[in-house]
């Protein structure tokens, strides 16, 4: 469940040094704004490190001291030593400029970035190799000069995961995997050789690395509309918990609440729902004792929390439209398609199978086939009439209502905190801080009730101010924030109109007086035909209290509902 807020890049021409706005001084890194040369120059110093430009200008000389030193060809120990360790010290600096510019988020520079990482990579293994030859007095020069192998192996693990990363970005999907897999080998190998805390931090962090990839795999199989491969995720829950027992274990708190973020996702997208919340609360929990309270890990979590809420509802909703439809339309076989969850009842003969939970497997025109929850998951053929969708009894249907109403107000709390700790963290004037005004502002609207409407439509308005304000020139922000905003207004004009039924027990839209009528019509027409069919006399009272629950009309809890606008 991808969140909305942006990574951050840099967003306003802000001198690096002094702050200033408007700062028109580029750097030849195109990374960093500065309002003069002075400023420039006395931010220099500590730019320097994080300078692209100047980083590639000491991968120029670095190179060329290398190249002087091969064609000495020195066969002297001690001189090769020296060529080692510069290019140790030059695949440092390639995997700091990769790193640069990938986070840059500069979808330009990525193919650069690879470049880098590639050498960087190149030169760890040559040094790698080289090592192994040295002789006599070149081993003992080379243990006061060189990096320690441990050392060595990080830098090495670290350009593979991040060069993974970067394919990521970058749509290869083949690449990030074969990277992957080597590392994985390679950290395997290193660990059956002797394992240590540092091998087991590599081996979790390329595991993370592996089940995020089959995550955004996943999601954006569905975001272009395909079907989605669900193996994808359950492969990912098995790299992720793997990696999470790990980072348990080596006491990396830090690690782990992040881990358990993208297991939450996970689990969300499985519609492992109440599951995926749990594992967003532990990693509350987690990221809170390692860095306190208010920072913007905390607010992703509760960002990511009102999400899983949305999509809980959103499944939720569907399976009650599924069930209002069937006592609209009396019609078993729209409810019962292949998957829906069904309850056994009403069996003269075979008594024992009634009360039973399962699942429609397939159906012919007279029978559907059963798979039931328990009795070993038996399978069995039933007539229609002695299967009735999951939600028959008025105390189900109440259960999903309440349920409805309790991830609103979940989804409203999180966007609350998420909200008030954007600001805090990057105060008033940031984009993110108007993404999470307008996420507040639609959780609100979610409700379908009045009151939150009326508050729905006030933090949209303040959101696109903040949007404005910023300067911000991401046109899909702007579209989605005035979308929501004229459906908000439209709810507030049909609350404003009078007579209107529904929109009372929870998340369900406001409808007008005759849409609601119409659809009361429909309903009751449709009540009494199963009515009919079934010849059950309580039937009839039942439905159409579940009728007019789905309607809002009857108080589900009285905490749940305004009170019924009067007709
Ligand atoms: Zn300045
Ligand atoms: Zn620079």
């Amino acid at each position: 469940m991808a969140a909305n807020t942006r990574p951050s890049p840099t967003l306003y021409r802000v001198c690096c040094n002094c702050n200033a706005p408007d700062a028109d001084v580029k750097c030849s890194c195109l990374a960093v704004y500065y309002c003069g040369l002075g400023c420039q120059q006395a931010h220099i110093l500590e730019h320097k490190h994080k300078c692209t430009h100047l980083l590639c200008k000491s991968i120029k000389k670095k190179g060329a001291v290398i190249s002087r030193l091969q064609v000495q060809g020195s066969s002297d120990g001690v001189a090769s030593v020296e060529l080692l360790v510069l290019e140790q010290e030059l695949a440092r600096v390639h995997y700091k400029v990769g790193r640069l510019m990938m986070a840059s988020l500069q979808p330009a520079k990525y193919q650069e970035a690879e470049t880098h990482f590639k050498q960087a990579l190149h030169l760890h293994r040559k040094v790698e190799a080289s090592r192994g030859m040295l002789r006599g007095a070149a081993v003992r020069a080379a243990a006061g000069k060189l990096a320690a192998k441990a050392a060595q192996r990080e830098g090495l693990y670290g350009a593979l995961i991040d060069l993974g990363q970067l394919h990521g970005l970058m749509c290869k999907n083949e690449n990030e995997l074969q990277v992957y897999q080597e590392a994985l080998q390679e950290v395997r190998g290193d660990i059956a050789h002797a394992s240590t805390p540092q091998l087991q931090g590599h081996l979790s962090r390329i595991l993370t690395a592996m089940g995020k990839m089959c995550l955004n795999q996943y999601s954006s199989q569905i975001t272009n509309g395909a079907e989605g491969d669900k193996g994808k995720c359950t492969g990912a829950k098995a790299l992720l918990q793997e990696a999470l027992s790990i980072q348990c274990a080596l006491a990396q708190y830090g690690m782990a609440a992040q881990t358990l973020i993208i297991l939450a996702s996970v689990h969300g997208y499985l519609e492992m729902f109440d599951e995926a919340r749990s594992t967003l609360k532990q990693a509350l929990d987690l990221t809170r004792r390692c860095h306190g309270k208010e920072i913007e890990e905390v607010a992703t979590c509760h960002e990511e929390m009102a999400i899983i809420c949305r999509e809980q509802v959103k499944a939720i909703i569907k399976l009650l439209s599924m069930h209002m439809e069937y006592m609209l339309t009396n019609s078993i076989r729209l409810y019962h398609s292949r998957g829906s969850r069904v309850l056994v009842e009403g069996l003269q003969k075979q008594q024992q199978y009634n009360g039973i939970e399962g699942v429609v497997v397939r159906m012919d025109a007279l029978r559907m086939c059963v798979r039931l929850d328990m009795l070993d998951n038996k399978e069995l053929m039933f007539k229609p009439e002695n299967v009735c969708p999951l939600f028959s009894t008025a105390l189900k249907l109440q259960e999903q209502l309440q349920k409805l109403h309790d991830l609103a107000q979940e989804r409203i709390a999180s966007s609350k905190e998420h909200h008030r700790i954007q600001i805090k963290v990057k105060g008033v004037k940031h984009v993110n801080t108007a993404i999470a005004c307008q996420n507040l502002g639609v959780a609100y609207l979610a409700t379908g009730k009045p009151a939150d409407t009326g508050l729905g439509v006030s933090l949209l308005i303040q959101a696109d101010k903040i949007r404005c304000r910023v300067g911000d020139d991401d046109t899909d922000l702007a579209l989605s924030i005035s979308k929501n905003l004229s459906a908000a207004q439209e709810d507030q004009a049909r609350f404003d109109g009078g007579g209107v039924l529904s929109a009372m027990p929870c998340c369900w839209p406001p409808t007008s007086r005759h849409e609601d009528e119409t659809k009361m019509v429909r309903l009751f027409a449709g009540l009494q035909a199963r009515n009919g069919k079934r010849g059950s006399p309580s039937m009839s009272s039942e439905a159409m209290q579940q009728g007019l629950r789905l309607y809002g009309l009857f108080n589900v809890t009285a905490s749940a509902c305004d009170a019924v606008s009067d007709p």
